[in-house]
């Protein structure tokens, strides 16, 4: 069987995934041994790449004065920097410029709101991390992460609203609009990444126009990956893969033509992988 490929300009690692790799692989260079605050990249063949350098993770902090500690891309809380500070850590910070633009909005709305909203998955690193900062002046956050969570907030006089930067900005929007009807003045900081809002554009715009089927390549712990494979769902039969062996050649009919794209933390090499495989079918 043989199908058509077609790939979008825009696949594989964003510049926020791949500068945080630059500064944990420098970081083990320099000190043998890493420790990992939460999963520096979502494919299991990059960190274990990483792990073979002297890379381990953990939830907890470490307590041996001097060690080597990494804030991911998702960063962090501001109780945390300053635990590790406390402890005597060196903190490698490789948060990615577009997330700490959401914890510095959040850190200003908590200060001069009453109630900061993020908008996001409440379980997500970011998220906890927006959280901190959002509170960190003594400002009550919530955190909403659907219509109806929205619909259910309490009646309130003022908020300030944020958002984790790889959620769908256009259901951002939607929940804002929910904000407003529960609230008197609203001020929002639409914080959502210009990276991932290019790629969910691109694949409603020009690929899923265009194709048959859709492969969307990158970690099932990805929260980006996971929702653009959710906006693909929606106009086009989609696969979510983390992996070229995954690929399963009933999912095609002859002719076909195959749309391949990727969350932001894929590696180029994983996408070029699946591709590949598609090819042989
Ligand atoms: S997806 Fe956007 S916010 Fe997240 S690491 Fe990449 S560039 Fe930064």
């Amino acid at each position: 069987m043989s199908v058509e490929v077609v790939r979008p300009r825009h696949t594989g690692f964003c510049f926020g995934v791949r500068d945080a790799l630059e500064l944990t692989r420098k970081a083990l260079e320099e000190d043998g041994e890493v420790i990992a605050l939460g999963q520096v990249v979502h494919n299991a063949r990059a960190l274990e790449a990483l792990e073979s350098q002297g890379l381990r993770q953990a939830e907890a902090m470490p307590s041996e004065r001097g060690s080597t500690v990494v804030v991911t891309a998702h960063g962090a809380t501001p109780a945390l920097f300053e635990e590790a500070r406390g402890r005597g850590l060196k903190v490698v910070d490789t948060t990615c410029p577009l997330v700490r633009r959401v914890q510095r909005h959040a850190e200003e709305l908590g200060r001069s709101d009453e109630v900061v909203v993020v908008v996001g998955h409440p379980a997500h690193s970011e998220v906890q991390g927006v959280v901190g900062w959002a509170g960190s002046s003594g400002a009550e956050v919530e955190v909403v992460s659907s219509l109806e969570e929205a619909a259910a907030l309490p009646e309130r006089e003022r908020r300030g609203v944020v958002c984790q930067s790889t959620f769908p900005q256009v259901r951002f929007r939607e929940i804002v609009e929910v904000i407003r009807a529960r609230s008197g003045e609203v001020e929002v900081r639409d914080t959502t990444c210009p990276v991932v809002t290019q790629r969910q554009r691109e694949a409603l715009r020009s690929l899923l126009a265009e194709v048959d089927v859709v492969m969307v390549v990158g970690g099932r712990g990805s929260a980006n990956t996971t929702a653009l494979a959710e906006t693909c769902a929606e106009v086009r039969p989609t696969h979510h893969v983390e992996s070229a062996a995954e690929v399963l050649p009933e999912w095609f009919s002859p002719g076909q033509k195959v749309g391949i794209t990727s969350g932001t933390s894929t590696p180029a090499w994983v996408v070029d992988e699946v591709e590949a495989a598609c090819r042989a079918l």
